[in-house]
């Protein structure tokens, strides 16, 4: 039988795989062309509604709406390594058909009367021209200008210039942008995630946003490909220090793997395990004092951000996971300190597989093996077997 190729980094002496190639390759596959004829173009890819803050601390329910749309132009010259939003967008999506979907939004939740806060993703950037139509991104900003929400919406940082955000703050200057920064690292930047932006640009984008008093919402990424579970950490402590200041809102998104997106197949290899539970744990412990310098909760006068951790697909194989057993009483934990901001959460938080993923930070940082080495997923043997 033949061994199945492999992305480790030390290759078989020959010339090694451009990361764009891997990205690419996927979204061409039979699969992903039939999924992508699948679905409607009127009908919108999902509505749902989360408890959520206001920007002045207040309690209130979000409604989330992901629209289907030509996705992101990053996406059509490049992509990034997780990103699976290639599965749900297509490229004859018009400006009728957004249309159709923000109105069926609307219509199936009651013009969102019962909630403050609305939250617009388009499986790229709304204020990219290339992507959305002009018309539409403007029915968007000024739907929710009038219907007095606080609205939320999502752009890498080349869109974000000042010549575009005085057009967008004339219609609706009660928003938020959502930057998915993923790493404050060049270097994690373009060899890990191939973002195809630096940091500089976010600081960019962050002086222009905040030059028209819109709030700012950063992602980062925990544990991006080729990285070990102990970098991770490190790491995403270090960037939360780093973006902590500039930012109203923090949210540190764990791994979770998206079909057909390369690290799928790392994963599939057994060369990468999505964040242990710990891990996140741990690094709100560390981070904590970052965000509440004097040891408040949120809310308090200490905040400097908020810290938002929703571990998608927690607890599964493709998500943040720990050892099956204490997985729920984690995310649990976890998901009210996004809410409260107190450290008190993880009071009595105790499981025998904490040692088994303290043995692994520590070997990691022993041995500082780019693909982490810690013990291959857990799971039924039938679905080890799959994912060789
Ligand atoms: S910028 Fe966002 S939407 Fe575009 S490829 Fe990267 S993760 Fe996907
Ligand atoms: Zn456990």
């Amino acid at each position: 039988m033949v061994a199945p190729k492999s992305l480790t980094l030390v290759g078989e002496g020959g010339k090694g795989a451009r990361i764009h190639d891997l990205v690419k390759a996927p979204a061409n596959t039979p699969w992903a062309k039939a999924k992508q004829q699948s679905w409607d173009g009127n009908e919108p890819a999902t509505v749902y509604y989360t408890p959520e803050t206001l920007s002045d601390g207040t309690p209130c329910t979000a409604i989330t709406v992901i629209l289907r749309t030509k996705g992101c132009h990053w996406w059509w010259s490049s992509g990034c390594t997780f990103c699976g939003y290639f599965n749900d967008t297509r490229d004859d999506v018009t400006s009728d058909n957004l249309h159709a979907q923000w109105n069926k939004a609307k219509a199936d939740f009651d013009d969102f009367k019962d909630h403050q806060m609305v939250k617009v993703y388009t499986s790229g950037s709304l204020l990219e021209d290339r992507e959305i139509p002009v018309d539409f991104q403007e029915t968007v900003l000024r739907d929710c200008n009038e219907m007095g929400k606080e609205l939320i919406v999502e752009s890498r940082c080349e869109q974000l210039t000042e010549k575009k955000l005085a057009w967008a703050t004339s219609i609706n200057d009660n928003f938020s942008v959502a930057i998915g920064l993923e790493a404050y690292d060049d270097e994690v930047l373009r060899f890990h995630v191939n973002k195809g932006f630096t940091t500089k640009s976010w600081d960019r984008a962050v002086a222009n946003l905040q030059k028209f008093n819109l709030r700012i919402k950063t992602y980062l990424m925990f544990k991006p490909p080729f990285m070990s579970e102990n970098d991770a950490l490190e790491h995403g402590v270090k960037w939360i220090s780093a973006v902590a200041e500039k930012s109203d809102e923090i949210s540190v998104n764990p791994m979770n793997i998206q079909r057909g997106t390369v690290i799928d197949r790392l994963h599939r290899n057994n060369e990468y395990r999505p964040p242990w539970l710990w891990s996140l744990v741990e690094m709100i412990r560390r981070a904590h004092p970052l965000i509440h310098p004097k040891g408040g909760v949120n809310g308090d006068a200490d905040q400097i951000s908020r810290l938002i951790i929703h571990p998608t697909a927690g607890g599964k194989i493709r998500g943040a996971h720990n050892c099956g057993s204490c997985d729920s009483q984690v995310i649990t934990a976890i998901e009210n300190y996004a809410v409260s901001g107190d450290l008190t959460e993880f009071d009595g938080l105790e499981c025998e597989c904490q040692a088994v993923w303290r043995e692994e930070l520590a070997l990691e940082s022993d041995l500082p093996v780019p693909l982490g080495i810690s013990k291959p997923r857990r799971g039924n043997l039938l679905n080890r077997l799959r994912s060789f």
